[in-house]
């Protein structure tokens, strides 16, 4: 794709993520979906959700999926179903969605973050195998923004020290590393179905894949209160299933997800080209995607250096471009992980992109001119801070001629 960025576009307001364009598209299908299910009386579970389970499983390239109420139920299951619990270690990454930390220590069990990849921000494996002890019970490798973490030397590593696999897929549902897909590489699989997903439903959802039919119907059991049969408990599980409703919108999302993944793409191409033209590839940092991965773009994340990320984003805000923060704190700086003794230092990547990072409007309708907007709005930005540096003076009488 030839990139040509354009110097006279108008600027205009640009959201971060614009919900309503993907809806208006598909409005009567999903119409017609609710009135499905609300004509059929079922509303919890059901063969919406059973539809949608096996389609997942398949999109997945797995054998099996579980839906559950959220992506965060979705790790506590599955942590429940390879038995985390007390004196239970299980190594995470700190550079994530508080969910995956908050999975282990509800078990009881203790989160061990590790450090990550500065180009990826995925998990690094190097400071996983420091980290292994007689005690590590499982792994959560997370796939972030939308990019498959190194999966080959994850599994590797659970066959030598025999811990389970979960991945964190809650932002990279249709991702693949060497043409295999998110989900069908550990013993199971955390999807989430929350709206600013990629696949995103009308509220919360989730769904656990897994390969494995053992892990599988300890799922079927441990979300549904253990019971099996009715008022009958084996297992003592949680209440934790997936609305019809959120279902049939799902199912029929679902049907476009590869059309909206390509627009991703393509808007992520887009903008690599655009910081090129602007000369501002050597200024900010572009996102790193890896030749053997397919990257589905949840999030189109830049690294803005020298302490400037904070002042950008705040004129960027002046200027209604939306962006956002993931994450401006490592997990093992959060207050309420203060107890398991963690310094800012001790995993520096994490600290240096809780630092840099900033996440760019990316929704697959995006349009071309909204990009610009962006992209020209970090580069009025960068002007306006070296003529700053270099003169003082021109720099005053160019805000005033702004403000005004
Ligand atoms: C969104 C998310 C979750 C949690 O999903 P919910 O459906 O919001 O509970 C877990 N992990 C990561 C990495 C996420 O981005």
């Amino acid at each position: 794709m030839k990139g040509n960025f354009n110097y006279e576009t108008e600027l205009q307001p640009v959201a971060l993520l614009d919900l309503k364009r993907q809806y208006e598209s598909i409005k009567d299908e999903i119409y017609e979906a609710l009135k499905r299910v609300c004509d059929s009386g079922a509303f919890v579970l059901g063969p919406e959700v059973k539809a949608l389970e096996q389609s997942i499983a398949a999109y997945s390239q797995t054998e099996y999926a579980v839906a559950c109420a959220s992506g965060s139920d979705a790790l506590l299951l599955s942590l429940m179903a390879a038995d985390i619990g007390p004196g239970d270690e299980v190594i995470i990454p700190s550079f994530t969605f508080f969910a995956t930390a908050s999975a282990v220590t509800r078990l009881g069990a203790r989160p061990i973050f590790a450090d990550v990849d500065a180009r990826t921000f995925n998990l690094c494996p190097i400071d996983v195998e420091r980290k292994i002890t007689s005690r590590t019970k499982a792994i959560i490798p997370v796939h972030l923004f939308g990019q498959m973490a190194d999966m080959h030397r994850f599994n590797v590593l659970a066959q030598k020290y025999n811990f389970a696999v979960i991945e964190d897929a809650a932002q990279s549902i249709g991702a693949e590393l060497d043409g295999r897909r998110a989900g069908s590489w550990g013993d199971m699989g955390a999807f989430s179905f929350y709206p600013t997903k990629n696949l995103g439903g009308a509220g919360d959802g989730g769904m656990i894949t897994s390969r494995n039919a053992a892990f599988t119907n300890k799922l079927k059991l441990l979300h549904v209160h253990g019971m099996e049969p009715r008022y009958y408990h084996k297992v003592i599980g949680i209440n934790s299933r997936l609305d019809s409703l959120q279902a049939a919108i799902i199912n029929v999302k679902l049907k476009y997800l590869d059309a909206w993944t390509t627009m991703r793409i393509q808007n992520a191409a887009r903008y690599n080209e655009f910081f090129i033209d602007a000369g501002l590839d050597n200024t900010v940092v572009l996102p790193y995607c890896e030749s053997s991965r397919r990257h589905v773009w949840n999030q189109y994340t830049i690294r803005v250096p020298d302490n400037l990320r904070d002042t950008l984003r705040q004129s960027l805000s002046e200027r209604k471009i939306g962006s956002e923060i993931y994450y401006p704190l490592g997990l093992h700086e959060q207050e309420c992980f203060r107890y398991l003794g963690y310094r800012t230092e001790s995993l520096p990547e994490t600290a240096a992109a809780s630092r840099e990072v900033l996440a760019l409007p990316i929704f697959a309708e995006l349009t071309e001119n909204e990009q610009h907007c962006v992209v020209r709005s970090i580069k009025m930005f960068f002007e306006s801070q070296a003529i700053h540096k270099l003169y003082p003076a021109a720099a005053v009488a160019m805000q005033k001629r702004e403000a005004a």
